[in-house]
């Protein structure tokens, strides 16, 4: 993009060579909003995702916090389950925070070799956050903010613990997937999402070789 480009987030048809990153944004229910402002403060353009149609052409996927029940509800009735494992599957790095790290275990898409246990750290503990060191991330350690939420219960060899509290793992890797208990949305915190950004570049420089 030149820099007097006042070009709106939110149009195609750019020129080859300016590559934009388009980010899905699963929008059926839950926080997706705050996803959407972070990607758009780190220069990506946002889809809302809420049919099968929704996902053409996308270079990632944002699975947002929210209800699962109520999300894998949305999902079932608009036909996107398969779809979106077709997308996951197929190599898009995705994005899943809290209800949607659970949309990907085993038991919701099953893109993930996990079981995610929900509201696993108790009714006492409904909301709280803590400072998490991520591997791959510089700086500060990540402020991250947990409601209501899930740690990984379970887990296969391909899944990479990238950090845990208690022993327990509240944020892993598998391939292009990257799955968060917490909301790094809701802290200001950027750094999980260019992660994410970054997934695209080497996903397509590795599509170039
Ligand atoms: N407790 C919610 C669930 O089980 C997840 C909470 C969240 O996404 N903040 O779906």
């Amino acid at each position: 993009m030149s820099p007097g480009d006042t070009r709106p987030a939110s149009t195609g048809g750019r020129p080859a060579g300016d590559k934009v990153p388009v980010v899905g944004v699963l929008a059926l229910q839950g926080g997706f909003e705050a996803h959407a402002k972070i990607l758009t403060t780190i220069g990506a353009d946002v889809r809302e995702v809420r049919t099968p149609q929704d996902l053409g052409g996308l270079d990632a996927l944002i699975l947002p916090g929210g209800e699962s029940t109520t999300m894998t509800l949305g999902i079932a009735r608009e036909h996107l389950a398969g779809p979106l494992r077709e997308l996951i599957e197929g190599g898009t790095p995705t994005l899943g925070t809290c209800a949607g790290m659970i949309l990907l275990d085993r038991d919701h898409l099953g893109v993930l070799d996990m079981e995610a246990r929900r509201n696993a750290f108790g009714r006492q503990l409904h909301s709280f956050e803590a400072d998490l060191e991520i591997p791959g991330i510089e700086g500060p350690p990540v402020r991250a903010v947990f409601i209501r939420a899930p740690w990984i219960a379970d887990h296969g060899p391909d899944v990479e613990v990238l950090a845990a509290l208690d022993g327990h793992p509240v944020a892993i890797r598998q391939g292009n997937v990257l799955a968060l208990a917490f909301h790094p949305e809701l802290s200001g915190e950027t750094r999980l999402h260019r992660l994410l950004l970054e997934y695209i570049t080497a996903r397509d420089a590795s599509r170039a070789r």
